[in-house]
């Protein structure tokens, strides 16, 4: 016990120690796309923490006991909110300095009458869906407040923020373009999305999609035979082209009602998971975005052409310094917990 507690304090104060030394801005966030939004802002003149793990379940990722010294340390600290990370939320007003700012980047982008509530974030429960990211223009919202931030904190480097902001609205632009195009080669009324995880309602509201449900059960257990029968039946008389999987929420059942009415089964779509590893090209926001497009259009009848040769790296000068957390590799039982619920089977669709 005593060596332990003699290891942890030497540990700790040699972590602290390197971390005094850095004058940069301190700042920790919630998920990797956030982070990543950040760093396309900030590049390396902050000292920027990811905390929550790329591949874990954020709606119900508890902070580990290490999240604390980070957070105390912090000058900024930057949330999705919209109810997201309620225990980080928690943890963040229980222990950050007096000086240091909570933003939520969710509350700033929309009002409140702008929320979505749907399948999976029913109103009653009173947890708007808060997946605003996957709007590239309200990704453009969130490096707005945040560079508004960042130059509140650091006005010696106002000029390297707001350059970053132009360069990144130009990319988001670009983006938005692209989207545009690619889902203009959608056959019209195969402009629908089914889904497991409810993460794509901003997105299917700029670009004209219909949402048509989300499956994720409330407990993560399966649908009975006789439900994944009606589910079947449903899909096949929708004439639904594809359904999405997620890839923090791997779902056989979603696959076996995908090859029963002869939709095409796509597991991977990324909701916070960013691409590739930390240090690759496309292990960005833009990376997240055009991943999923190129899986998204194609198994919707459309071609993702729009795409090609898209730039998803970085925008800002230098090497990032940024902290993504690490999936631990917890098997996936670990990972999810209950916090959606299923929309009725008669539910499903309008
Ligand atoms: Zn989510």
């Amino acid at each position: 016990m005593i060596l332990l507690g003699a290891l942890s304090l030497v540990f700790l104060s040699c972590a602290s120690d390197s971390d005094a030394d850095d004058t940069r801005v301190h700042i920790v966030t919630s998920v990797s796309p956030i982070t990543s939004i950040l760093e396309q802002i900030a590049g390396d003149r902050v000292a920027l923490k990811g905390v929550v793990p790329e591949g874990v379940n954020s709606h119900t990722y508890e902070p580990a006991p290490s999240v604390v010294r980070l957070i105390s340390d912090a000058d900024l600290i930057v949330l999705n909110g919209l109810q997201l990370e309620d225990q980080l939320l928690r943890l963040a007003e229980a222990n950050r300095s007096q000086h240091t700012v909570v933003l939520l980047l969710g509350e700033e982008a929309l009002r409140p009458d702008q929320w979505v509530f749907d399948f999976s974030f029913p109103e009653t429960d009173g947890k708007p869906n808060p997946h605003l990211w996957t709007d590239p223009i309200l990704a453009l919202s969130y490096a707005r407040t945040i560079t508004r931030e960042l130059v509140a904190l650091d006005p010696a480097n106002t000029t390297y923020f707001t350059a970053n902001l132009d360069a990144f609205r130009v990319r988001i632009e670009a983006l938005d373009r692209a989207i545009v195009e690619a889902v203009a080669t959608i056959p019209e009324g195969q402009r629908r999305l089914l889904t497991y995880h409810d993460s794509w309602p901003y997105f299917a509201h700029r670009y004209g999609f219909e949402v048509i449900g989300a499956v994720q059960p409330s407990d993560f257990s399966d649908p009975s035979p006789r439900e994944v029968a009606g589910l079947i039946r449903q899909v096949s008389e929708a004439d639904i082209p594809a359904v999405f999987g997620s890839e923090v929420f791997p779902s056989d059942v979603l696959e076996t009602i995908a090859d029963e009415s002869g939709a095409i089964f796509i597991s991977e779509l990324r909701d916070d998971d960013l691409p590739g590893e930390q240090g690759d090209s496309d292990h960005s926001y833009f990376g997240l975005m055009v991943a999923n497009m190129r899986l998204m259009i194609p198994a919707l009848g459309g071609n993702a052409q729009a795409f090609d040769g898209f730039d998803v790296s970085s925008i800002f000068d230098g090497e990032s310094t940024a902290e993504y957390s690490l999936h631990l590799g917890l098997p996936n039982e670990n990972l999810h917990d209950s916090y959606v619920q299923v929309g009725g089977i008669a539910d499903w669709i309008r």
